[in-house]
């Protein structure tokens, strides 16, 4: 019997979730091919396609772990590349209000800071051994084919009623227009506008969204790592008080001696990106932690902005008869609020959830129809911690949109008092660390040990 589920998978987006994916379906189709819009560049660049990737992005200890099951020596390539490994959280200073900084102790655990294109390109130089992962830059995914399989297995609709994907039709730089056909489809493009429309075009429910209006803003420069840069700390996380601050800021080390500083703010206050208004808003901060560590330090690029009116989640494990052999994946199925990191990680767990969903459907020989169904269900538990524990802070701020959840107080109260443990208390500090950093799930604080320590941090309140 095959080793593989199909002949050919292919994948739109060459982003941080559609090169997840491609590794995790290399192993079960004769063939990946994912197609990318923009060209790619040989080493760690910024791209057009992935505008956020000027701007920090940090990899969850869950994330990176992740990444490691799928290139081995992952992590030591990156460290080569440059990467900063850095303790939690000794050697990060978090700052949060009531906690300027939150207790700096040695956890046991260690994240590695890096700009998001040396990432990306580690993991693109890693797909490359992979004979069977083709990669077709400057090449637009434009709609999803409907159809009949070239070898005759399947028509446009199966016997329970959903329709068959059968490839992508992509143009490409040259304007050569493609149908690349395929028994599998990720749609990692981030938009899933494809998706989308094919849901519409085929007359089926688009998916209900949950979107957070937290209406965020983004300013990054790179800059020199000064000499006299601070001895207490490798990296520096100040977070807002709403309402009465809204500015944030994070400095992170990266490869070649540089800080990755990015201002963040929320609804009229973002950050701008001229020389002095970056410097004003620095000196505006919560504290002035970033503002002397800034002081000496040389600028390297210039100034970036980004700006994200809402987190989204789209729910489409719910959506009625969703076509067969077509996965949305990665931000196009949930996009986070990025001060908390997690969009590259989630993904990468996703792929490990594909990996395994697939070597079952192997191992038993039962074919991907079904698949995709399964799979986005079973998201649900990788996306639902990381989804929660950004939801409940920016529900905490008054002008974040969205439709509150009834039990809003009492996370905001749990969330408080969970802090509060974590400070006064190292086994709650690494557990609180675990879950942030989606190396074990938010059920983690039940365990009762734990869960008597934040009762009592409750009590006290
Ligand atoms: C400002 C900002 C900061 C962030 N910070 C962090 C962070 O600190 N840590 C973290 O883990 N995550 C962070 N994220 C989220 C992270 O960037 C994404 O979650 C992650 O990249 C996974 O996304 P993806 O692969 O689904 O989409 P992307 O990485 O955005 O990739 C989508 C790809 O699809 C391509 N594409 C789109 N349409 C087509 C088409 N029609 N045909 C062919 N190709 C197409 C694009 O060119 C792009 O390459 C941040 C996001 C933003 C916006």
């Amino acid at each position: 019997m095959s080793k593989y589920v199909g002949r050919q998978a292919v994948v739109i987006g060459a982003g941080m979730g559609g090169l997840s994916a491609a590794r995790a379906l290399a192993e079960h189709f004769e063939q990946v091919v994912v197609i990318e819009n923009d060209a790619l560049p040989a080493e760690a660049a910024p791209r057009p396609g992935t505008p956020q990737c000027k701007h920090v992005h940090g990899l969850l200890m869950g994330g990176l772990r992740a990444l490691d099951s799928f290139f081995p020596g992952f992590e030591q390539v990156l460290l080569e590349a440059g990467a900063v490994p850095m303790r939690l959280s000794s050697e990060l200073r978090y700052e949060v209000p009531g906690y300027d900084p939150f207790p700096q102790r040695d956890l046991g655990l260690q994240i590695l800071c890096m700009t998001r294109p040396l990432i990306e390109a580690t993991v693109r130089k890693k797909i490359a051994q992979h004979g069977n992962i083709s990669l077709r830059e400057c090449c637009k995914a434009q709609e999803l084919v409907v159809g009949t399989r070239s070898n005759g297995k399947a028509s446009g609709k199966t016997g329970d009623n959903a329709t068959e994907i059968t490839g992508v039709r992509c143009a490409h730089g040259d304007g050569r227009v493609e149908d690349i056909a395929a028994d599998f489809v990720v749609d990692a493009s981030s938009h899933g506008l494809l998706t989308l429309n094919l849901l519409g075009s085929l007359g089926l429910a688009a998916p209900a969204e949950t979107t957070i209006g937290v209406d965020i803003g983004y300013c990054t420069a790179m800059f020199g790592i000064p000499d006299d840069a601070p001895t207490d700390w490798k990296g520096m996380v100040v977070l807002p008080q709403p309402p009465h601050n809204r500015r944030g800021a994070f400095i992170l080390p990266a490869e070649g001696g540089r800080w990755v500083v990015t201002l963040a703010g929320r609804y009229g206050d973002k950050p701008p990106d001229d020389e002095a208004g970056f410097f004003a808003y620095v000196k505006n901060l919560r504290t002035p932690t970033a503002h002397n560590a800034l002081r000496s330090a040389k600028r390297q690029t210039g100034f970036s902005r980004y700006g994200l009116k809402a987190s989204r989640r789209r729910h489409f494990e719910s959506v009625t008869n969703f076509p067969h052999g077509l996965l949305p994946f990665g931000d196009t199925i949930c996009r986070f609020n990025p001060i908390y990191g997690q969009g590259m990680s989630v993904a990468a767990k996703e792929a490990c959830l594909l990996r395994d969903l697939l070597a079952g459907a192997s191992s038993e020989g039962q074919g991907i129809n079904g698949l995709a169904a399964t799979f986005l269900n079973e998201a649900q538990k990788i996306i639902e911690t990381p989804w929660s524990s950004s939801a409940i802070p920016d529900y905490g701020d008054p002008l974040t949109e969205g439709p509150r959840p009834p039990d809003l107080e009492k996370s905001l109260k749990f969330g408080a008092a969970l802090f509060k443990a974590a400070a006064a208390d190292p086994a709650v500090h690494k557990v609180m660390s675990e879950v942030q950093h989606l190396l074990r799930p938010g059920s983690a604080y039940q365990n009762p040990e734990i869960a008597d320590r934040i009762k009592a941090a409750m009590a006290a309140a």
